[in-house]
């Protein structure tokens, strides 16, 4: 499965089109640095292929959403971090603007709740 749409920003930074501080690669996934991280680590985790939002990732490729759910643990742990917020703003409404699936992997500050 590679899906992929060309007018898609997280799409071109799967494919090295626009440049991301890469963080790790896998099979199913790529990580990088927000370019407007709101935490010490602040890591958005990605399928390579194009799904809107996880729910939908989930009903095309469970193995992928799984395994992106995985990876996101792999990264804070690997920052030093057993505690950190994990978010998937899912429609506009929530604050999504990026329209492929992505979590943002937060930690390293004290973090509130509830958000914003
Ligand atoms: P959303 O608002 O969709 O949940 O999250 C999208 C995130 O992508 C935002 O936190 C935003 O800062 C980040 N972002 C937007 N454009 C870029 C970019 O070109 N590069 C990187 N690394 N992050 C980006
Ligand atoms: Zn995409």
């Amino acid at each position: 499965m590679s899906g992929t749409d060309p007018d898609c920003l997280f799409c071109k930074i799967v494919a090295g089109q626009i440049p991301a501080e890469i963080v790790s690669e896998t099979e199913h996934t790529v990580a990088f640095r927000d370019i407007n991280g709101q935490a010490p680590t602040h890591v958005l985790v990605v399928p390579r292929l194009h799904a809107p939002d996880i729910a939908s990732l989930a009903v095309v490729a469970p193995d992928v959403a799984a395994s992106l759910l995985l990876e996101t643990r792999r990264i804070a742990l690997e920052a030093g971090h057993e505690a950190y917020r994990l978010v998937f703003n899912t429609g506009a409404d929530a604050g999504q603007s990026v329209f492929h699936a992505h979590g943002h992997v937060l930690a390293g500050r004290d973090l509130s709740w509830p958000p914003g």
